[in-house]
C-alpha cells in the first residue's frame, strides 16, 4: 500500500511517500523558518501564502524522489487539524483534489496523531498499551493508548506548551528562532544546577503541566540582570531552564506510566528531539522498568512521513474521510470531524 502524505498545519510544507507503513520512499520538508525568523514566530497569513506556492512543487518532488507516479498512489493522507486554518486549508484542498482526480481514498489525519505515529515508522512492532508524551510547539499532552487509534488524554498543559516555553525563553535570551534546538545546544555547555528555577508540579497527583511560571521566572531573571547591568551566563541559564522543564515532564510521564501500568513510553513532537529530555527519561524509565522509544531527530518536528504513517493505519481500518473534509483548527486528539 502506497500512501501520499501531505502536511501544512503550521510553517512546514511537506509531502511524503510511504509504502506499507514502514518503507519511506521520500519525505520532502520545505520549512518557512527563515521567513518567519525575522518576526520571531509564525505569521499565519504569510504561512498560508507560502504553502500555496510550495504545496504543488513539494508533492511533485516527493513523487519524483520516491520514483512513483500518481498511478501508484493508493490513498492520500492529509493533516486537517489542529493548526492554522489558512495553512491547513492549503493541504486539505490539494489532498481532496488529488483524491478526487485519482479516485483513491482520502484520509484525514490529526496532526498530533501524526506526531505519535512518527514512532511507528521505525518501530511498527510496538505493542499496546502505550503511553505517549506529546511535546510540541502547541501541545504538552500525556496520552494513554490502550489500543491502536484509541487516544485518552491523561494530562495537558494549562498554559504554555513546552516548545512554546523554549521558544519564548530563547527569544528573551536573544538566541533566535526556533528556540528549542538553540537552548538544547547551549545547555550542553552549561551547569543545570547554576540557577534555582521553579518546577510546577501543580496539585498532588496531577498529570497537567504549566510552564508559564517558569518562563516568567527566566524573564524576571533576565530583566533584573539587565537593570543591574550584570553579565548573564547564557549556557547556565539555558541548562537550568531546560532541566526545570524536563524534570517536570519526566516526573509526570513516569507517574502516568505507573498509573496505567504501561511499560513502553513514547516521546513525540518537536521537543522530543531534546537531548536533556531523552536522556533523563531514559534513565528514570529504566529505573522504573519501562522502555523509552522516540522518533529519529528529523521526524520529531513537522513532516509528512508521520502523517502518511498515521494514514496507513487508518487505511487498514477503512477509516476514510469524505471529499467534504474541512480544516478543523482546534481539532482534539481522538476526535474525528468528518
Ligand atoms: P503542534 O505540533 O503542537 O501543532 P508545531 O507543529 O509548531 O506545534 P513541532 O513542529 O512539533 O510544533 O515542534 C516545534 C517545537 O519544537 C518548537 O517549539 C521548537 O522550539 C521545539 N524543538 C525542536 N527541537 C527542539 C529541541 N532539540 N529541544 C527543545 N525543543 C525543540
Ligand atoms: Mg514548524
Ligand atoms: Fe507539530
Amino acid at each position: 500500500i502506497t500512501i501520499l502524505g501531505i502536511e501544512t498545519s503550521c510553517d512546514e510544507t511537506s509531502a511524503a511517500v510511504l509504502e506499507d507503513g514502514i518503507t519511506l520512499r521520500s519525505n520532502i520538508v520545505s520549512s518557512q523558518v527563515d521567513i518567519h525568523k525575522k518576526f520571531g514566530g509564525v505569521v499565519p497569513e504569510v504561512a498560508s501564502r507560502k504553502h500555496l506556492e510550495n504545496v504543488h512543487p513539494v508533492i511533485m518532488e516527493a513523487l519524483e524522489q520516491a520514483k512513483v507516479t500518481l498511478k501508484d498512489i493508493n490513498a492520500i493522507a492529509v493533516t486537517y487539524g489542529p493548526g492554522l486554518v489558512g495553512a491547513l486549508l492549503v493541504g486539505v484542498a490539494a489532498a481532496k483534489a488529488m483524491a478526487y482526480a485519482l479516485d483513491v481514498p482520502l484520509i484525514g489525519v490529526n496532526h498530533l496523531e501524526g506526531h505519535i505515529a512518527a514512532n511507528f515508522l521505525t518501530r511498527p512492532d510496538l505493542e499496546f498499551p502505550l503511553l505517549c508524551l506529546v511535546v510540541s510547539g502547541g501541545h504538552s499532552d500525556l496520552v494513554f493508548m490502550p489500543h491502536r487509534g484509541d487516544y485518552q488524554l491523561l494530562g495537558r498543559t494549562r498554559d504554555d506548551a513546552a516548545g512554546e516555553a523554549f521558544d519564548k525563553v530563547a527569544r528573551a535570551m536573544g538566541l533566535g528562532y526556533p528556540g528549542g534546538p538553540l537552548i538544547d545546544k547551549l545547555a550542553r555547555e552549561g551547569d543545570a544546577s547554576a540557577l534555582k528555577l521553579p518546577r510546577a508540579f501543580l496539585e498532588e497527583g496531577s498529570l497537567d503541566f504549566s510552564f508559564s511560571g517558569l518562563k516568567s521566572a527566566v524573564l524576571n531573571y533576565l530583566n533584573r540582570a539587565e537593570m543591574r547591568q550584570e553579565e548573564v551566563n547564557k549556557a547556565d541559564l539555558a541548562a537550568s531552564f531546560q532541566q526545570a522543564t524536563v524534570e517536570v515532564l519526566v516526573e509526570k510521564t513516569l507517574l502516568a506510566a505507573e498509573r496505567t501500568a504501561v511499560k513502553t513510553i513514547m516521546l513525540a513532537g518537536g521537543v522530543a528531539a531534546n537531548g536533556g529530555l531523552r536522556s533523563l527519561l531514559q534513565t528514570r524509565a529504566l529505573a522504573a522498568g519501562c522502555t523509552v522509544v522516540y522518533p529519529p531527530l528529523h521526524l520529531c518536528t513537522d513532516n509528512a512521513a508521520m502523517i502518511a504513517c498515521a494514514g496507513y493505519y487508518k487505511y487498514l481500518r477503512g477509516d476514510f474521510a469524505p471529499l467534504t473534509l474541512n480544516a478543523v483548527p482546534a481539532l482534539s486528539l481522538g476526535e474525528e470531524k468528518y
